[in-house]
């Protein structure tokens, strides 16, 4: 990538290259021959395209500021489906004698209207919610009212927590009260007997397979959650001693999440059904078998191992399952068991994006200072002078380490007192001049000298962009989850600059130095020229997964205002803008930190009023200031 426009032929089929946009997209995002992001929201409508930048457009007239999230309920849907399906396609080829019944994992992305949405395109296929905390369960019970899908209940449990599960097997939902350590099985007992109350009892086991990837820690002898072969083997004893041996229905396991090579899911499998096999055959009456999360999503597009992509597709993952199974069951002689999987990335990662405008470019040369020779002037500001004059294409090489040695020595001789600030100013403004053609020059050669290809790096940008890494895209922060940027337009033109993205924050964390690269992972990503006068919009993609709602309030920003976008063929866009969400506003987020937006007016205006008594504030002014104060308050966190 070459800092300078040295013109390559450019065509959407190079961004796709550079951005490998249908590689992550999944068949939901390309891009389209407008040179913007096109997608496609339906995965049996193929033909159905929305141009990105015509719902920002439309975004923009309804006078919706950015940053914004922008949710596709299609995409949602159809993910919902797609798992449905598949999971039945392939039992059905496979002679598979069991059922699927998923659950959705509560916890990956609890907002109402996603909940909403996939219970009710789940409905069919009797697809569930997954809940691991209390306040997930209290939501599950209130929006999961399908009889027959089924409610999976993990993590730690106190005696409220049963409760609120027996209260749901009251009305007769299908509660599974999953045992994720051995002290709940005596409390679920005492209180399913008090209430006389028969659950439904799940076993976490843990695994002896590995998840490979950032979560391996979910399995193994260490793990947080689940019991060993001997808690196992121990609380079918106390359960069978309880007249509660017929209540075990289903065993549990979760190998972490973003499995990234297909080989631990395999393991998995082949360890988990020949557990289930051997308590069948002792007469555990088992009836489902939960294989947990850990669908991977390629964020890189890479379909590797690294710990942002994966090595399969959905289809493989649902076959190796399915197959796994059916392969145990029949050597073991055992029932084929129903299957339940609890994929939250992957239903939910690609249905929205965060929307927002670069606002700036911060760059090392970015200020120019006049270089013109003054009398007197120091001897290394000449020297640099000179070497710039005697620039060639045949030194270069050594150009490039004369300018490095000089601006050395220009600091140690201003740090002496005999340099003075304008004298650096001439200094910095050169030396970038020089290293900007000493690159151009290096580009022309057929092979670029090794040192010399580190220049790109030190003349790369950063685009400032409207957001907060910690409030959108927590992950990228926390555990260097690669998510893809792309610019929204003007993909049919060269991206002449390289870039690396920070945020508004005041934390010199709160920036993108991962990005998809050619073979690996980038620290700089390809972008525009920006120009003058012109919005310049970059999406943040598969933000759907954690990252919508694992953010923070950092710097106070808060929420963002949110966009749902339904397709609709009648419409000439092909979509429509169903609801707004409105963001925080500057005094709810103060209030969440026990501030009082009335009192805080009040105290301003008291200070203002003071300056009016002195004089030094006319009272019409000072009406102004404090409306202005109050607008600020009511108004939106971000940069306007
Ligand atoms: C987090 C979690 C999931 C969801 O995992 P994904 O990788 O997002 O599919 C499923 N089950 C359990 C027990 C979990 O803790």
């Amino acid at each position: 990538m070459e800092q300078a426009s040295n013109s390559v032929v450019w065509s959407v089929e190079e961004a796709e290259k550079t951005y490998r946009v249908k590689r992550w997209g999944n068949g939901y995002f390309a891009v389209g021959e407008h040179g913007n992001i096109e997608v496609t929201p339906r995965y049996d409508q193929p033909k159905l395209k929305i141009n990105l930048r015509e719902i920002i457009d439309e975004m923009a007239s309804e006078g919706i500021e950015f940053p914004a999230v922008i949710r596709f309920h299609d995409i949602l849907r159809s993910q919902v489906e797609q798992l449905n399906r598949t999971f039945r396609n392939t039992i059905e080829q496979a002679h598979y004698e069991g059922h699927y019944l998923g659950v959705f994992p509560v916890k990956v992305n609890q907002m109402r209207e996603v909940i909403e949405e996939i219970i009710d395109a789940g409905a069919r296929f009797n697809y569930g919610l997954e809940a691991g905390s209390k306040p997930e369960l209290i939501a599950a019970l209130a929006y999961n009212t399908n009889e027959n899908s089924l409610t999976i209940l993990n993590g730690y449990k106190d005696e409220e927590y049963l409760r609120l599960a027996l209260l749901g097997t009251k009305i007769k939902r299908k509660m599974v009260i999953v045992i994720e350590k051995f002290s709940e099985l005596t409390k679920l007992i005492t209180l399913s007997k008090m209430l006389n109350i028969e659950p439904i009892i799940g076993l976490r086991v843990k695994m002896m397979a590995k998840g490979r990837g950032k979560w391996e820690s979910s399995s193994g002898e260490r793990a947080k959650f689940g019991l060993s072969i001997t808690e196992i083997l121990n609380a079918v004893s106390l359960l069978e001693k309880e007249g509660l041996r017929h209540t075990i229905k289903l065993l549990h396991f979760h190998i972490g999440s973003q499995l990234t090579d297909i080989r631990a899911i395999k393991e998995a499998v082949q360890e988990a059904s020949l557990i289930y096999a051997r308590l069948v055959k002792q007469g555990v009456p088992l009836e489902y078998v939960d294989v947990g999360g850990g669908l991977a999503i390629d964020y890189d597009g890479s379909q590797s191992t690294n710990d942002s992509s994966c090595n399969y597709s959905i289809e493989e993952y649902i076959n190796d399952i399915v197959y796994g199974f059916k392969q145990s069951c029949d050597l073991e002689e055992v029932p084929h068991p129903n299957l339940v999987s609890e994929s939250g990335r992957a239903m939910t990662a690609h249905h929205s994006c965060v929307v927002t405008k670069v606002i700036g470019e911060i760059h090392p040369s970015g200020a120019k200072y006049n270089t013109r020779k003054t009398t007197g002037e120091h001897i290394i500001v000449t020297n640099m002078r000179t070497i710039e004059t005697d620039l060639n294409q045949s030194n270069f090489q050594e150009t490039y380490n004369d300018i490095a040695q000089l601006k050395e020595q220009a600091l140690q001789a201003f740090k002496l007192g005999i340099m003075s600030l304008e004298e650096m100013a001439k200094i910095e403004t050169l030396y970038w001049r020089i290293l900007s053609q000493v690159d151009a020059l290096a580009q022309r050669q057929e092979f670029v000298p090794e040192e010399l290809k580190e220049i790109p790096e030190m003349m790369s940008s950063q685009y400032l962009a409207n957001f907060s890494v910690f409030q959108s895209a927590a992950d990228s922060w926390a555990i260097d989850q690669v998510l893809p940027i792309v610019p929204i337009s003007r993909l049919n033109e060269q991206p002449t600059k390289l870039c690396s993205l920070v945020d508004i924050t005041c934390d010199s964390d709160g920036k993108i130095d991962k990005f998809i690269g050619e073979d690996t992972i980038a620290k700089h990503i390809p972008m525009h020229q920006l120009k003058e006068g012109e919005d310049y919009f970059i999406g943040l993609f598969l933000t759907g997964a954690y990252q919508d709602v694992m953010g923070d309030m950092h710097n106070l920003f808060g929420r963002l205002n949110e966009v749902h976008i339904v397709s609709y063929d009648d419409d000439p866009k092909d979509f429509y803008i169903e609801e707004v969400v409105k963001g925080s506003s500057v005094d709810k987020v103060l209030s969440t930190m026990q501030y009082t937006p009335e009192i805080l007016a009040q105290m301003v205006k008291k200070e203002i009023d003071k300056q009016i008594q002195r004089g030094k504030i006319k009272p019409r002014e000072g009406v102004q200031w404090i409306d202005f104060y109050e607008d600020c308050l009511d108004g939106y966190t971000y940069l306007k």
